[in-house]
């Protein structure tokens, strides 16, 4: 019983097409029968022609039975099974069990419908038109030749032949398109559960990419309020640092104000390498093609790592092709950050010798250089196999030799996303001991045919016209500005130290300055004075920047309802910019704010009127 139930799932698993099972029903019933009906016929006895016809049977449906189990995906047996059925068995009955006035016609007819369930299409119809042909044959040669046929005794046996092929045939029909509706109606129950099911995890999943929507929004507003929450006390404390860079006069002091400054600066890099990281994560990082100036990209470059180098006695060399292109159109700012970033790792990494920058370039097109940026040191170089790892992000490699080295691991990570952004590639030779070249290569559009010549020479001469023009220190510098006595204007921020460092830091402008610590202090202030600027903060408590400025600009016998309003803030996040200028700001100043930044933007807004001594 237990091997009858295991046949059974055999030939009728799952994986099997529906036409398949139909085919092992079957050949199956058929085998089911025929088996009993031979051993029987062995022990009653009968004709040697009908004994040797039905072991032929049973071995045909046997075989075909295990080849078409056995290569389930294969069309030859079903081919098989209706070439024997239609070809040789049917004929072959024709003539020894009574020709056409029996029910062999309804089994031929049955052989040719049923050949058109088991086998495609192009098979069916041939095998209907050798059907058609051989039962026609069959008749013929019944009219010619009636010898050749075995009639049945009497015509009640043809009567009761006819009958049970007749019935037979009809219960087989009946019970294939039975099998046939319910298997489908199966089908069609288990699509629809699985469009059910589909449905329901599509929901699942649309609710998942809401909430993954809705965490991605809390974290760039995470990432806009840290940003805001770290800037703004590092505002105050190089703002503050500056004060002491500029006013005093004690050699020490002045020492520990520059380490604070260069420290300051370093955690500001490392917020900003941050924010810069998750913001190319978020896909909300953009460049920003503009027209540039190559020199002043290297001059910004040599300004910061000249004095780096300088304190590490590392020699520092910028050459370059004197017949570069002198303007270019890119993203000037991320190219100088790629710039940076190779020359803070190349100082960073190298104990002795020199790190040289050079600049070169490819024509790719009248329009278009390849911009190549090699950054050679003579540092502690990168083993091969610390090399595939160098542009993962937050990972730092040999972190027992470099442990003294201050590093994230993010720099090489955002080098190599913004090269690739710029369609450009990124590509690191190194000796171990010896030192590293990082080279990269960046289309750029030529914007103006003039040439850049050498960089070293126009620095010299630069260098040279500054020292004749300034024996001053570098504090000293930063005491000139402009005075504008008869200007006011009102400055708006939560925090007191930020109000005081820009209170502090136009000090020297003698700007007549008032100081609001809330919206709502601002509101009674612009009641009451006409202001020429108002520096407004973005982020306070009850009411921010930007309500705060829309008040002003709505208020009913309100002084200056027109009166330029810049949105002072630490929101460094992309788009910052454009959201400030379409909510009725005139300009933005991030923080921490520079000193000539913010005097740069004084005197375009301050009428001209009231400043003097530029
Ligand atoms: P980090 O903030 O650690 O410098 P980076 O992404 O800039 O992060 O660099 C990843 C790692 O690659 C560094 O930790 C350092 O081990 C190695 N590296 C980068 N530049 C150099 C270089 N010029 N010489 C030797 N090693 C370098």
């Amino acid at each position: 019983m237990e091997r009858l139930k295991r046949y059974f799932k055999y030939f009728f698993r799952d994986e099997l097409s529906i036409r398949h099972r139909l085919v092992n029903a079957i050949l199956g019933s058929a085998f089911v029968v025929q088996f009993p009906a031979l051993i029987i016929s062995i022990f009653v006895g009968t004709g040697k022609f009908g004994l040797i016809t039905q072991i032929v049977m049973t071995v045909i449906i046997f075989i075909v039975l295990y080849l078409t189990n056995k290569f389930p995906d294969s069309p030859v047996p079903n081919i098989v099974i209706v070439i024997v059925a239609n070809v040789f068995v049917f004929p072959l009955m024709y003539f020894l069990c009574g020709g056409y006035r029996t029910g062999i016609v309804i089994w031929m007819l049955f052989g040719a419908i049923f050949t058109w369930l088991i086998v495609d299409t192009k098979w069916a119809l041939v095998t209907s038109v050798v059907t058609f042909i051989m039962l026609n044959g069959c008749l013929h040669i019944e009219i010619h030749h009636p010898g050749y046929v075995s009639y049945l005794d009497t015509r009640n046996d043809e009567i009761l032949d006819t009958s049970i092929a007749y019935i037979f045939v009809t219960l087989i029909f009946g019970f294939i398109f039975k099998y046939q509706t319910k298997s489908y109606e199966d089908q069609a129950k288990v699509l629809r559960d699985n469009d059910e099911a589909l449905r329901l995890l599509n929901e699942n999943l649309e609710e998942a990419n809401i909430r993954l929507e809705s965490a991605s929004e809390a974290k760039s507003s995470f990432l806009a309020n840290m940003s805001h929450e770290i800037r703004t006390p590092i505002n105050a404390v190089l703002g503050m640092d500056e004060m002491i860079i500029r006013e005093c006069k004690d050699k020490q002091i002045l020492e520990y104000a520059n380490d604070i400054d260069s420290a300051g600066h370093q955690l500001l890099s490392l917020v900003n390498d941050i924010l810069d990281f998750s913001k190319i994560e978020s896909g909300k990082m953009e460049l920003h093609p503009v027209e540039y100036e190559l020199f002043s990209v290297m001059n910004d470059c040599y300004n910061m790592i000249f004095m780096r180098a300088k304190r590490k006695e590392l020699k520092f060399i910028i050459e370059n092709d004197p017949d570069m292109p002198a303007f270019l159109y890119g993203d000037e700012v991320r190219i100088r950050q790629i710039i940076m970033n190779l020359l803070t790792n190349a100082v960073k990494y190298t104990k002795d010798g020199s790190v040289t920058l050079s600049l070169g370039y490819e024509k790719l097109s009248d329009e278009m250089i390849m911009l190549n940026i090699a950054v050679k040191d003579t540092g502690i170089g990168i083993s091969e196999e610390n090399r595939k790892y160098l542009f993962d992000s937050f990972k730092r490699i040999d972190e027992r030799r470099n442990r003294n080295i201050e590093g994230t691991g993010l720099g090489l990570s955002i080098t190599k996303r913004f090269t690739d952004m710029m369609g450009g590639t990124i590509e690191v030779d190194s000796v171990l001991y010896e030192g590293s070249t990082f080279t990269v290569k960046i289309p750029q559009k030529v914007a103006d045919e003039g040439k850049i010549g050498h960089f070293a020479d126009r620095l010299n001469r630069r260098n040279e016209a500054l020292e004749a023009a300034d024996k001053g220190s570098e504090a000293e510098e930063k005491k000139k500005g402009f005075t504008a006595p008869r200007a006011r204007i009102l400055v708006v921020d939560d925090v007191k130290m930020n109000l005081n460092v820009v209170r502090l830091l136009l000090k020297n402008t003698q700007i007549q300055i008032d100081l609001a610590s809330s919206g709502e202090e601002c509101l009674k202030y612009t009641l009451m004075k006409s202001y020429d600027i108002i520096l407004m903060d973005h982020m306070m408590p009850i009411m921010d920047g930007i309500e705060a400025l829309h008040k002003v600009r709505e208020q009913a016998d309100g002084l200056n309802t027109d009166t330029p309003v810049v949105a002072l803030t630490a929101n460094a996040l992309v788009g910052a910019q454009e959201m400030y200028l379409e909510e009725g700001f005139v300009s933005y100043l991030s923080k921490p704010v520079k000193s000539t930044d913010l005097e740069e933007c004084l005197l375009k807004l301050l009428p001209e009127d009231k400043i003097v001594n530029e």
